[in-house]
């Protein structure tokens, strides 16, 4: 089976206001694939970003990781969102931040010092290890959220809007950056974006999904040849 089968999935809001974010949406991922997720904003890519991940639970269909049902958070995933001011831990230093979920998935010391040293030298925060979220700017702060994703060396790393709150020589940083751990690390990523530079930049196919509620309307591969 595939790395991720993601099966008619459909999300309706209940409450106040019901709202259909996304209506049945089907789709594969191939384990190393990046796969872009583009489409206008509001349309219901969170939406689909939490129901994969299990942070919401989807009103219909299925996902599947490596062919099992998903229930409750996986382990081997991670999720970035485009809040990093609001994810990191503001108590915890930056390498507090980073191997606490190593902590929590009980990995021996010795191997998580190295971890956190490794994962900090590919973000580019060797050095910054004892500063607080606080003493560092917007850009440095999303460097920690991606670590502290990274740190577990998750199998499917989900990501929401990951760049769309830093400024542009910040974004470009962290878009080679993604690209770099990539080639080193051969993680599947999903990545949520409303920005169709960057998704082509990025991706190695691109999703597009229609106005809420959420449908995949094109589904393309990206191939810019050797540059
Ligand atoms: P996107 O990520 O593409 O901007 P979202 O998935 O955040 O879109 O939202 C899709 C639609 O669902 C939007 O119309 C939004 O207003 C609505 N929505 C999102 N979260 C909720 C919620 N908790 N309750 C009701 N409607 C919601
Ligand atoms: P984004 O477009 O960046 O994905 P949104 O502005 O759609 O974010 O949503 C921000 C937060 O507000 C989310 O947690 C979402 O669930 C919630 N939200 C969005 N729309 C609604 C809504 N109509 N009712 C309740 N909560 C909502």
């Amino acid at each position: 089976p595939s790395m991720l089968e993601v099966s008619d999935l459909g999300h309706t809001y209940t409450g106040q206001q019901e709202h259909t974010a996304i209506g049945g949406v089907t789709f594969d991922v191939d384990a190393g694939q990046l796969t872009c997720i583009v489409g206008p904003s509001g349309c219901g890519k969170s939406t689909l970003l939490r129901c994969i991940a299990s942070l919401i639970r989807p009103s219909s269909g299925e996902v599947r990781m490596h062919g099992q049902p998903v229930r409750g958070v996986p382990e081997d995933l991670a999720v970035v969102f485009q809040d990093y001011g609001r994810s990191l831990f503001p108590w915890m230093s930056v390498r507090g931040n980073v191997e606490f979920p190593l902590r929590s998935e009980n990995v021996p010391k010795e191997q998580r010092r190295e971890r956190v040293r490794q994962t900090l030298e590919w973000v580019g925060l060797s050095g910054s290890e004892r500063k607080y979220p606080w003493q560092l700017s917007g850009g440095m702060q999303q460097r920690v959220a991606i670590a502290r994703a990274l740190a577990c060396r998750p199998a499917l790393l989900l990501m929401d809007e990951p760049f769309a709150s830093v400024d542009a020589q910040t974004r470009f940083d962290l878009e080679d950056l993604l690209l770099r751990v990539r080639a080193e690390q051969d993680t599947t990523i999903l990545l949520v974006t409303h920005d169709i530079d960057e998704s082509v930049y990025l991706g190695d196919r691109v999703l597009v999904l229609s106005r809420t509620p959420a449908s995949i309307v094109a589904d393309l591969p990206v191939d810019l040849g050797d540059e």
